[in-house]
């Protein structure tokens, strides 16, 4: 894909589809060009980065013209690669695993989990939310099936690791990790670590020491 022959910075990327999402709203409502200026309210990214990040992708906008939104669209497309469709697979159906069921990335066109696993003989076999849920013995099979690289992995702590060498073997190249356990994994396999208590508990620690600063003053 394009985004493995550019090489662009990891703020860079991450910003993407927020200028993806907001060309999106443009373009419906007809527009045609749109100013780094504008683009920057909308997204509230500065104006001075927007400008950068479009930089590597080479010359899409015009001095004084601002970017032309039907090409800045068609470019970030292939960018996110949202024509093609990707697959993933649910480890571990358990309450958090199936609110990610139940949500199956519906505002996205591009990524759904298409299939789920777990070891409870009372969920597998069943369809959660239009998911099949497939017993672990299986998880080889069908990811070579469904040429599925990535796992969403909701089991318990306690499984993490067990379940992740197993995902690794039947094939797994991307890792989204829901459990608090730092996974050890192949250096050629990717693990992006989504750890919402830590997330909420860096949030009430940043509310509190601000609190702390207005105290003292
Ligand atoms: P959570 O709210 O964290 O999703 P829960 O309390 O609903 O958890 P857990 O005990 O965390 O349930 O287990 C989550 C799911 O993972 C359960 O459905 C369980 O059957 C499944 N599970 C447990 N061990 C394994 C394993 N080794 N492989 C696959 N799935 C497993």
């Amino acid at each position: 894909s394009i985004m493995d022959r550019i090489k662009i910075p990891k703020a860079t990327a991450k910003r993407l589809p927020l200028y993806y999402r907001y060309l999106i709203i443009l373009n419906e409502e007809g527009k045609d060009k749109v100013s780094s200026t504008e683009l920057s309210e909308a997204v509230q990214v500065d104006s001075a980065s927007i400008r950068r990040d479009f930089s590597y992708f080479g010359a899409l906008g015009k001095r004084g013209y601002g970017y032309d939104v039907k090409n800045l669209l068609s470019f970030f497309k292939k960018i996110l690669n949202q024509d093609t469709l990707t697959n993933v697979a649910l480890v571990g159906v358990g309450n958090l695993g199936r609110a990610l069921l139940n949500y199956n990335f519906k505002r996205s066109n591009n990524i759904r989990i298409s299939c789920a696993f777990d070891i409870n003989k009372e969920i597998t076999g069943r369809i959660l939310s239009g998911v099949p849920v497939y017993d672990m013995k299986d998880l080889k099979q069908q990811l070579s099936d469904q040429q599925i690289s990535i796992a969403i992995l909701t089991v318990p702590s306690t499984a993490a690791q067990k379940t992740t060498d197993e995902m690794v073997d039947a094939g797994v190249k991307g890792i989204m990790n829901f459990t608090p356990i730092r996974l050890s994994a192949p250096a050629s396999v990717r693990v992006q670590n989504v750890d919402l208590a830590t997330e909420l508990q860096t949030l009430i620690y940043f509310l509190d020491s601000e609190k702390q600063k207005n105290d003292e003053l």
